[in-house]
């Protein structure tokens, strides 16, 4: 194991990936399938054999695990999982971990959601909705299967079930979006009772309907940068004033309802995941699991049969254990860049006291003449505390991370 802080500390989150979806939208390149039933259950049995696995491995010394404090099924569409397999699998969670009494569980979920009472029993207590727009059209544009009628009767419904954290996903940038269409959205989501918002701008991935359509000569039907970082503007200025407080580059909360899994990345602390395409960072190091549910399927169970001849045999922990292949090793100078890339995604910024604790070095120390360099071309400021990106900053903090690796 490294010798860097989070190599170190206890892992207390867990990601789940849900590869499943009922159709694919046109600009989406997360690793999902549509569901079938035979697929669903492979994917189960997958999950719960990964876990044992994972809990080995700490119980070996590969790495280091707690109760968790936080659990996240993301996808896909985790709300399309039968609530029975979703409670088998806490349960097993349960067992192998522990899960802290106050701990963060979210499910993503689609609009059309038909057992939220079911996961409230479970545990399950934040639900994030991906919504992206208010606007019928652009729903259309995106191949969105679903409507703005099923998403405010499904929060409301949540709401009246107990729900008391609920989220919801929106998107700028689309094309022909107008800054109209961004403002229609944030009335609506300001006007429901929802407490954490994300806001993301579409990105063009390669092998997704949107890479094909707009690239080249269908570029130009996508918002101008200017429009972009108007409707960015937008955003944070009626976030604030509707009391949904930008913590994050993308998101925004009450107070209180920050994201607690998603912060766990931010801070660039460790986490495992599960499933595949799943990430996780562990003992320093980061592994990607294959996105394929088949190639994934094979590896967990070929692990699952041989794990312990292979301890026996190689002594090797490492390759008994984990489907995925190790992506990054995180040392020391990494583990540094990491801080600070991942901590100015958050609008309080990089703390002092925190970079010293975690690296044993100041952070003007390590890295004097970027923030200099940043500061002198307003894109970051300093105080007594920290540094953060400006408001100028916020808009070109691909600029800004790029002076730290
Ligand atoms: S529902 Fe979400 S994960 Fe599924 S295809 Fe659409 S954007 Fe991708």
């Amino acid at each position: 194991m490294l010798a860097t802080f989070a190599a170190n500390q206890k892992v207390r989150s867990l990601y789940i990936h849900v590869p499943f979806c009922q159709s694919k939208c046109h600009y989406c390149d997360f690793y999902s399938v549509v569901i079938t039933d035979r697929d669903l259950e492979l994917w189960h049995q997958g999950v719960k054999k990964e876990l044992k696995l994972i809990a080995h491995a700490s119980k070996q010394g590969a790495y280091s695990s707690g109760k968790l404090k936080t659990i996240y099924y993301g996808g896909g569409t985790p709300s399309l999982v039968p609530p029975t397999l979703i409670g088998e699998q806490l349960e097993l969670i349960n067992s192998l971990f522990g899960i802290e009494s106050d701990a963060e569980i979210t499910l993503e979920a689609n609009p059309g959601f038909s057992s939220m009472g079911s996961f409230r029993d479970l545990g399950i207590n934040r639900l994030s909705f991906g919504l992206q727009t208010a606007s019928k059209d652009l729903l259309k544009t995106l191949g969105r299967g679903t409507n703005v009628v099923a998403f405010v009767t499904d929060v409301l419904n949540a709401h009246k079930l107990g729900f008391s954290r609920i989220s919801a996903d929106i998107m700028i940038g689309l094309p022909g979006q107008s800054l109209s269409d961004v403002e229609n959205t944030l009335d609506l989501l300001l006007d429901l009772p929802i407490g954490h918002i994300s806001f993301y701008s579409l990105t063009l991935a390669k092998d997704t309907l949107f890479g094909e359509r707009y690239s080249g000569e269908g570029y130009i039907l996508l918002p101008s940068d200017e429009l972009e970082r108007e409707m960015y503007d937008l955003v944070l200025r009626k976030l604030t004033a509707g009391k949904v407080f930008p913590y994050e580059i993308s998101n925004a909360a009450r107070r209180g309802e920050e994201s607690k899994h998603n912060l766990v990345y931010w801070q660039a602390d460790s986490y495992l995941g599960i499933g595949p395409a799943a990430h996780s960072y562990l003992g320093g190091i980061r592994r990607g699991n294959p996105s394929s549910l088949r190639k994934w399927s094979n590896r967990v169970e070929h692990l699952f049969d041989t794990y312990q001849d292979t301890v026996s045999k190689t002594g090797s922990r490492e390759e008994a254990y984990f489907p995925g292949t190790v992506e990054e090793i995180i040392d020391e100078n990494s583990a540094r860049q990491e801080t600070v890339l991942l901590g100015l995604r958050l609008l309080a910024g990089v703390q002092y006291d925190n970079f010293e604790y975690r690296h044993g070095v100041r952070l003007y120390d390590a890295f004097s003449r970027q923030i200099d360099k940043l500061i002198s071309k307003n894109l970051l400021v300093r105080d007594a505390e920290s540094i953060r990106l400006s408001r100028t900053g916020l808009d070109f903090a691909n600029e800004v991370f790029r002076e730290f690796v």
